[in-house]
């Protein structure tokens, strides 16, 4: 079964609108202690405060990112001993996402962060970015900030605006940003790619494995759209405009990792988001947030957590990345 109502421009409006809710629900997180994000305030314009699943649920999201990231970050034998300098990130539908700012903060920034998303949500980021001192200093004074073409151009982070459905588009984009196919570079598509119709989802991901030869690709979105859960939850975004057009195609973690193995991918693995809770999420850090609310809706957390999952793929041909990722034993 195909799902409808994609690429019409209400449908992109509806799905542009995601980015503002996950930038509120970041907010919310923040504001409860879960997370540190000195940034993402700076994006959301009427605050909210979200029910302590969904913090619970936006955190665990947050935090399997940030250890990938950091694994990937602090890897080890280039062959030039530069190593994180000469790291990458590109982040496909990054919408007002700040982690840029965060690994700044905390020095372990690479040497090139790229985002892209369509102009409409480029141009509101552009425009904060110039708007507020604390954003703009961070990319530093030789930036060139147009809101009205939607981009930011610095030495180490650019925004870009574009339909990243268009992968030739896409050859043009990553010329202009600088990017080097042969640098190792980490690919995040964070709740982006399951929006799309499945042949511009395996385009992209076919795109992505024949550019980049060191590199890991990112995916968090959802799974399960057949049990009552799963309807429910593609009920309630279709009903917002955004169906999951691509979830059909994809609907397990084997058809997940499939997609990548297809599209030329030399590994990948798919954990649900309730395993990778239980058993990648440092333990301590589970039992400081698990104290921050009261919480007791553990079989609806249990299901909504079956119903996201992170893939990550991987393209090694420097031989980079032979420790990265999940556990090896407890791999599916
Ligand atoms: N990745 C960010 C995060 O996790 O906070 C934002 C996620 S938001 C749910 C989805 C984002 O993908 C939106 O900003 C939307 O505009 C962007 N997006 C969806 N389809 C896109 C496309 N075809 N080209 C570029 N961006 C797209």
């Amino acid at each position: 079964m195909e799902r409808s109502g994609g690429g019409s421009n209400s449908n992109t409006a509806a799905v542009q609108a995601t980015n503002d809710d996950a930038a509120a629900s970041k907010l919310s997180c923040v504001n409860k202690g879960y997370m540190k994000d000195d940034y993402v305030h700076f994006f959301v314009r009427r605050p909210i405060r979200r029910a302590p699943i969904i913090n619970r649920g936006y955190y665990s999201r947050w935090a399997v990112l940030n250890k990938l990231l950091l694994q990937f970050l602090k890897l080890e034998g280039l062959s030039d001993g530069d190593n994180q300098k000469r790291k990458q990130i590109l982040s496909l539908g990054a919408g007002f996402d700040t982690t840029y700012f965060q690994l700044l903060d905390e020095g372990i920034a690479p040497h090139l962060y790229v985002e892209l998303d369509f102009k409409e949500v480029t141009s509101k980021k552009a425009a904060l970015i110039d708007h507020y001192s604390q954003l703009k200093e961070k990319i530093g004074s030789d930036a060139s900030i147009s809101i009205e073409k939607g981009e930011v151009i610095s030495d180490h982070y650019k925004l870009f605006p574009v339909d990243i459905r268009d992968t030739p588009k896409l050859d043009s984009i990553i010329d202009l940003a600088q990017l080097d196919p042969l640098l190792p570079t980490f690919i995040i598509a964070e709740c982006v790619l399951i929006y799309l119709d499945p042949n511009s989802t395996s385009a992209i991901v076919g795109w992505a494995s024949k550019k980049f030869s060191a590199a890991v690709f990112f995916l968090y979105e959802q799974i399960h759209p057949d049990d009552a859960f799963g309807q429910q939850m593609i009920r309630n975004l279709e009903s917002r405009g955004c169906p999951l057009l691509s979830i059909d195609a994809t609907p397990t973690l084997l058809s997940k990792e499939k997609l990548f193995i297809n599209q030329g991918w030399q590994r990948a693995v798919a954990w649900d988001m309730l395993k990778i809770y239980n058993e990648f999420i440092d333990i301590q850090e589970r039992r400081r947030i698990e104290r921050l609310e009261l919480f007791d809706e553990f079989e609806e957390w249990h299901m909504m957590q079956e119903h996201y999952c992170v893939v990550y793929a991987i393209n090694d041909a420097e031989g980079l990345l032979q420790d990265f990722g999940f556990p090896k034993d407890q791999n599916v």
